[in-house]
């Protein structure tokens, strides 16, 4: 009786449609909800802090940098793991370009003689910063170059510095830029450099942004300190990701592969990532104009930019990376689905790290092997999920999403069909519960953050997050392992954590396990919280009668985008967005008959051949918005709503297409751009209809 009012009775939020019963479960009718929530109880009931600890502590102890035996090693502990837990678990061999550094020099050779240390010394009381068997500092895919030349400060190094430099007169062309971290991300600053004519990068982090600054730095606090250096990857992300040897194919044992000099996404000048103590001699003996105020950083003298003829800062820069292929090591793990063993629900996270790595990425590791042992225990508990779950320990996320999107490339035709959802984790701390991802999933994960406890044992993480009726998903750019999956092939995805405080170690000798002790989730209550929030989702994917996808939420957000886009087009690209909004009110029309079959649905579904392909139908709506060709001069970035931006890097932008052509003042292709977004969300409407169809057949 209960299921036939939930069905027929909805509330509006925030104009949106929510069940109006406070703990309905989206897609299942009450007797397949009551043995839902009971299974994940138990599987919440798992997840325990101390193993998350020891676990940490045990990885943390050695550097485990992609393609080295440390990072093997890793993925065999973690495949014993798995086993032991009674799973299904293989690992997936790759190999790919994972280059190290053979020479390292900056030096500055006038007005005044300065070598730089690009060294991380040890910190007092903290023996596992010990610079033993650490990879030097060193940006991953820099190109080789050995370069004297002046230097110019070119603050964050995003195009709008570089027109800036230009009104004052200050030449790039030919000179060796130094550029701070923050503003973009990093890969960004080589490349406009290059653009730019600049023959050679530094990246270095200033104390204003990432520093003494912010607060003490480690091991006083948890800034960066004086001599932290933030490693990285240049790799030109925003064109494809993974191996740049292998676009578009999996970088086995005796593929196919591209010349280095072939390889779009490696940088072409050398580029260095340096501390403030090696940049500062650099900086303050810099002339030429006064930087400007939002220029400056936080060290004791005035920022120039450089560029005075009269008296140059002359820099030797050289850089040389050996440029050489190594394995890749994948940990996959699989729960065979009792029904549709051919509809998947994947999780996953990296395990390699630029050092140690205790938060980037261990914290994450930690709360998914405890994820995954809870999934386990719930088999020996009787527990059959409906659908196949998979779980992904990546390698080589650290250069570039290496291991995660060769993994893609290999099983593509496999996973578009049959991937139902990807749910990432990557760092996770103390801070608050951030989740990103398509907004398909919006009300699936408002109903899931009803359902975990917070950290504190407490509330939800629905109400600790605040105002529960405005829960609210952010898009995703990228920067970890969800991109291959969703900007490729249009998988829905996710993105789960709590906001770290690591700023100040990020890819440093000092992301170890002192510091996450002493700054971090050092009871592991949100690595816990985390564990059971990935467990909870998986899950319910895994067992929905129906799946949970939502449209109302998906045309709301796009909607909101596209008022974005109106109003920068006024001051720059005009463009009619007409077709678009036709198609989201076509979209909304389509939604509201889809939500009262779905609701009328649910009290009949039964174990159909017709549920199969009704899921398989609403899983793969968001393939329809991740069409053939891709974005423009980036194909691999098929999604027409979220996307890195060409010039941000890991940040978001959304309705790239048509935005990035609106600020490039080219209204031609954002003409273009449009037609193509209302057509995928045509396609979308036209499959959205079909299941509609299919629901009044149960
Ligand atoms: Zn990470």
């Amino acid at each position: 009786m209960r299921r036939a009012a939930a069905a027929a009775s909805w509330v509006l939020l925030s104009g949106l449609l929510y069940p109006a019963g406070r703990d309905t479960i989206r897609g299942f009718d009450s007797v397949s909800q009551a043995a839902e929530q009971k299974w994940e109880q138990l599987a919440r009931a798992t997840p325990e802090p101390d193993r998350m600890r020891r676990v940490m502590e045990r990885l943390a102890s050695k550097p485990h940098l992609a393609g080295t035996q440390q990072s093997k090693e890793t993925a065999e502990y973690l495949l014993a793991q798995l086993r032991e837990f009674g799973l299904e678990a293989h690992i997936e061999r790759y190999e790919a370009l994972l280059p190290q550094p053979r020479a390292r020099t900056l030096e500055m050779t006038s007005p005044a003689a300065f070598r730089a240390k690009l060294e991380e010394p040890a910190v007092a009381d903290d023996p596992d910063s010990v610079d033993a068997g650490v990879i030097p500092t060193f940006n991953a895919y820099s190109g080789d170059g050995d370069v004297t030349a002046p230097l110019v400060y070119v603050n964050y190094g995003v195009p709008a510095d570089y027109d800036y430099l230009k009104s004052r007169g200050v030449e790039v062309k030919g000179k060796i830029v130094i550029s701070r971290y923050g503003g973009s991300w990093r890969g960004i600053k080589p490349k406009v450099a290059f653009e730019h004519g600049a023959v050679g990068c530094l990246i270095y982090s200033d104390p204003k942004d990432d520093g003494y600054y912010q607060g003490d730095a480690y091991p006083k606090g948890p800034f960066r300190p004086p001599d932290g250096v933030q490693r990285g990857s240049v790799m030109d992300m925003v064109l494809y990701t993974g191996d740049p040897l292998s676009p578009g194919w999996a970088s086995e044992t005796g593929a196919k592969r591209l010349a280095p000099g072939e390889a779009v996404t490696m940088m072409k000048i050398p580029v260095l990532p340096i501390s403030w103590a090696d940049a500062e001699p650099l900086l303050r003996h810099l002339g030429g104009p006064v930087a400007p105020e939002s220029w400056r950083g936080a060290l004791p003298f005035t920022y120039h930019l450089g560029g005075s003829p009269a008296a140059p800062v002359q820099v030797h820069l050289k850089v040389e990376m050996d440029n050489a292929t190594r394995p890749l090591y994948d940990v996959i793990a699989a729960i065979p689905g009792s029904e549709y063993p051919d509809q998947w629900v994947m999780f996953g996270n990296h395990h390699d790290a630029w050092v140690r790595g205790a938060s980037d990425p261990l914290s994450g590791v930690t709360a998914q092997l405890e994820t995954a042992r809870a999934l386990a225990q719930l088999t020996r508990q009787g527990w059959r999920p409906k659908r196949t779950v998979m779980i992904g320990f990546w390698d080589g996320e650290e250069y570039g999403l290496v291991g995660s999107t060769e993994f893609m490339e290999k099983h593509a035709d496999e996973l578009s069909r049959k991937l139902v959802a990807y749910i990432n984790s990557d760092s996770n701390g103390a801070g608050r519960l951030a989740i990103e991802g398509s907004h398909t999933l919006e009300a699936f994960m408002r109903e899931v953050a009803r359902d975990v406890p917070g950290p504190d044992g407490a509330k939800s993480l629905l109400e600790a997050k605040g105002a529960p009726r405005d829960f609210h998903i952010g898009p995703l750019g990228s920067g970890s392992d969800y991109t291959p999956f969703l900007q490729h092939l249009g998988i829905a995805s996710l993105n789960l954590k709590f906001d770290s405080e690591d700023g100040g170690v990020y890819h440093s000798v000092y992301d170890d396990y002192n510091w996450y002790m002493h700054f971090s989730d050092s009871t592991f209550a949100h690595g816990r919280a985390l564990a059971q929030l990935t467990a909870t989702a998986v899950i319910r994917l895994a067992d929905a009668p129906l799946l949970p996808f939502e449209f109302g939420r998906l045309q709301a957000t796009v909607s909101g985008y596209l008022d974005e886009i109106q109003k920068l087009s006024a001051t720059h690209a005009r463009v009619d967005l007409t077709a678009v909004r036709t198609e989201l009110s076509r979209l909304g029309r389509i939604n509201a008959d889809f939500e009262s079959a779905f609701g009328r649905a649910l009290p009949k579904q039964k174990r159909t051949q017709i549920l199969a392909g009704l899921n398989q139908l609403l899983y793969q709506t968001e393939r329809t918005l991740a069409p053939e060709p891709g974005l423009p001069g980036r194909a691999w970035f098929r999604h027409r709503i979220y996307a890195p931006g060409k010039y941000t890097g890991y940040a978001v932008k959304t309705l790239p297409g048509i935005r990035e052509a609106v600020e490039l003042n080219n209204p031609a292709e954002a003409t273009e751009q449009t037609r193509q977004v209302a057509h995928a969300l045509h396609a979308l409407g036209v499959q959205l209809e079909q299941a509609t169809k299919t629901l009044g057949t149960l």
